[in-house]
């Protein structure tokens, strides 16, 4: 079982993770934990890079990452051995888009115990107000019939999140006490 860790703020994960992608690779304190590379048998390959990795081809004819004894190839002892030059697919996956969502993916054991590791902890109304819009749009994602990458990227990138989080913002900047009472009102739904 791995220990325990914090989460951190919402907001300063949401913005960093848009910024990651923007550059081409999130930052993620993995340590020593290696589960995503262990537990998905598709990481897809782009065009470009299906050439550099041993790679298999799934009934839709896309390319993936080849994979040996149930994990990733190119997984061995001593981590990745194609880290510095790791696939588009491995270096924007985040565990912690999931914990922020409150969604745990059963069928992949290993993420799952990755995602639950990650322990929420939310200190201001923004942080609240933005951790209860991902999980809200991600619920209504999964109720949709979604799984739970496809529910959490539902919810990141559906701009439902940094909406609610601004309009709170603007109402509690209005009347200092409206906000408090919104976020509670909010609250009450999970
Ligand atoms: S599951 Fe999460 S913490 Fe573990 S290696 Fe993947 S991204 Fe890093
Ligand atoms: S290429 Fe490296 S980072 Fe990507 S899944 Fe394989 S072992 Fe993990």
């Amino acid at each position: 079982m791995m220990p325990k860790e914090p989460l951190g703020s919402p907001v300063v994960w949401l913005k960093k993770f848009y910024r990651g992608l923007d550059e081409g690779e999130v930052s993620v304190p993995c340590g020593t934990c290696n589960a995503c590379c262990r537990d998905f048998d598709e990481i897809f390959l782009t065009d470009e890079e299906k050439d550099k990795y041993e790679h298999t081809v799934n009934e839709a004819g896309r390319a993936m990452l080849a994979r040996k004894d149930g994990q990733c190839a190119y997984l061995t002892e001593e981590g990745c051995t194609t880290y510095a030059d790791r696939p588009h697919n491995c270096r924007q996956f985040d565990c912690r888009a999931l914990a922020h969502c409150g969604l745990f993916p059963a069928d992949f054991p290993n993420v799952n115990e990755a995602v639950q590791h990650w322990e929420v902890e939310v200190k201001t109304e923004e942080e609240k107000v933005l951790g209860l819009s991902l999980r809200l749009a991600a619920r209504a994602s999964i109720e949709s019939g979604k799984d739970p990458f496809r529910a959490s990227a539902d919810a990141i990138f559906g701009g439902y999140a940094m909406f609610a989080r601004d309009a709170v913002k603007m109402v509690r900047d209005r009347n200092k006490t409206d906000g408090p009472r919104i976020v509670d009102q909010f609250g009450k739904e999970f």
